[in-house]
């Protein structure tokens, strides 16, 4: 929050994860720090919402502008929190920039008032739909992608006219303020109106329950429940990005090289600390032995660390290693294969590449979010099987296909439960701005990006215009029995007809 005058009392530290070395202290903002910048964002957002949607586009890509120039700034940001590489950090930050550029130039197509078909009943109205900024959105983020993930909610929220308060997560606020500091330069004049208050549960907790008009919540289907349970009692809308379990199917025909290789960035990406990363492989019996020996190849030169060479970073919260030890030993102990790094044990945050087989379907490794660097392919009779093994999850977020005919793998696409659907490359849909983006079950509901993403925060509004008197006006005390009687024939019959 920028605003100084009530200096929060307790503060929080964030560290390298990498190292444990202490990096900055943050205030724990609470409810009261929490309501005031809700009171400068809704002031911020009345002038906001007020302009022409070219004035707010210009805005946005201002805002943009200055991340593209100040990108190592940010990186450099987010791979101190998050301990990720520099290079995958500037990643995050190329996808962000292409998804503000798409919301900003966007939006004005996507909400602008349009007029619809009024149809026999109301043939002398003039009816038009447009949507409208909701007001003030709080949006609650991850650290796996501190600027991508919740970006996805708050580019969006303000280039649908809204204002917006952000608590980004612990371990990573100095991303969040640092995102605001930026827009407060690249956009003068509008101070508050993209607010950032920082701390953990209890200030999250704060921001469910201060009045926003919608609530963007990414994170975990666990604590996704307690801010529903929040935003319930004062029926706040709610949009839920939570987490996956995404399955990537290989067929019989499928182009092994390349499925290995975009199944070991999937699963290895990002510590596997990726929503939509690879954490089960279904391939055909036929192939499956190969599969596994090229992802093995490729995942056995791949090396964890914090250094320029290393192939990607920590395990960003503490204690996840233990997560993944845990998955790995339990998927082990019920008969699971493992070709590739099972034996060695963790090293501290850095958890080298596990590749594990034939694990039981019941097993944590395949119902739980493992969240590391581990990968597990089962052998499947035929591509029905993986189809029904891939949406057995109770998760549905992200899957992959690879398949020989792109006709074919789109077909098995289709069949999945899956809210995006890449074929023949992992994660292909997240760098398509225009491709709405979220899932169902465990996984959340609502969606992010594309012009469902800005629809997401805004109210449509409904609106008719009477041109002339209807022949009958069958909302009037004033009309004749006889006659309304011939109108209720007539719209009968024409319901009626066939
Ligand atoms: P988390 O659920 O622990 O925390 C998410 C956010 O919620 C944090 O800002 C946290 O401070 C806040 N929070 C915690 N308790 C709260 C409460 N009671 N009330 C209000 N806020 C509260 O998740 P995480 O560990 O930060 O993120 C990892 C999870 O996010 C994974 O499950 C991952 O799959 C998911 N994720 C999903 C997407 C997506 O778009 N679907 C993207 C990135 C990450």
């Amino acid at each position: 929050m920028t605003d100084t005058t009530h200096p929060a009392t307790a503060t929080f530290t964030t560290r390298d994860p990498a190292t444990g070395r202490t990096l900055a202290a943050h205030p724990v903002h609470g409810p009261e720090d929490v309501a005031r910048a809700v009171d400068r964002a809704r002031a911020a957002g009345a002038r906001w919402a007020a302009l022409p949607a070219a004035r707010r586009r210009a805005h946005l890509l201002a805002w943009k502008r200055t991340l593209a120039e100040e990108l190592d700034e940010v990186a450099g940001s987010v791979a101190a929190e998050t301990g990720k590489p520099l290079g995958d950090a500037r990643l995050e930050l190329l996808l962000t920039l292409e998804h503000v550029a798409w919301a900003a130039r966007n939006a004005g197509r996507v909400l602008r008032r349009r007029r619809v078909r009024t149809g026999p009943a109301a043939a002398n109205q003039a009816a038009s739909v447009v949507h409208r900024p909701l007001g003030v959105v709080g949006v609650i983020g991850p650290w796996n992608y501190p600027v991508y993930t919740p970006m996805g909610s708050i580019g969006y929220a303000l280039a649908a006219g809204n204002a917006v308060v952000f608590k980004p997560s612990e371990y990573t606020p100095a991303t969040g303020v640092l995102l605001a500091r930026l827009f407060d330069r690249a956009v003068p004049g509008f101070a508050g109106l993209f607010g950032v208050v920082t701390g953990a549960a209890e200030t999250g907790a704060a921001l469910a329950a201060s009045g926003v008009d919608k609530l963007a919540f990414t994170g975990s289907p666990g604590t996704a429940r307690k801010v529903m349970e929040e935003c319930a009692r004062s029926l706040t809308p709610f949009l839920a990005e939570c987490g996956g379990k995404d399955a990537v199917l290989v067929t019989a025909d499928a182009d092994l090289g390349a499925a290995a290789d975009a199944i070991v960035w999937g699963a290895l990406g990002n510590a596997g600390q990726t929503c939509a990363g690879v954490e089960r492989v279904y391939a055909v019996r036929a192939v499956h032995a190969e599969l596994v020996d090229r992802v093995v190849e490729r995942a056995r030169g791949l090396r964890p660390g914090s250094g320029p060479d290393a192939a990607y970073g920590p395990m960003t919260m503490p204690g996840q290693d233990e997560v993944v030890r845990r998955h790995v030993d339990a998927a082990v102990a019920a008969g699971a294969g493992a070709p590739l790094g099972a034996v060695e044990t963790p090293d501290g945050p850095f958890v080298a590449p596990v590749v594990l087989v034939d694990v039981p379907e019941d097993s944590p490794a395949m119902t739980e979010e493992t969240f590391g660097p581990t990968v597990a392919i089962n052998a499947v009779a035929d591509v029905d099987e993986a189809v029904r093994r891939a949406n057995a999850s109770r998760y549905a977020l992200g899957a992959a296909v690879f398949c020989g005919s792109r006709r074919a793998g789109a077909a098995i696409a289709a069949r999945l439960r899956a809210g995006a659907v890449s074929v023949n490359s992992v994660l292909g849909f997240a760098a398509v701005p225009a491709l709405p983006f979220g899932g169902s079950g465990d996984s959340g509901f609502g969606r992010i990006h594309g012009a469902e993403g800005l629809r997401a925060f805004t109210a449509p509004q409904s609106v008719t215009v009477r041109r002339f008197a209807p022949p009958v006006d069958l909302t009037s005390f004033t009309t004749a029995p006889a006659a309304k009687a011939r109108a209720v024939a007539l719209m009968r019959w024409l319901h009626t007809r066939r």
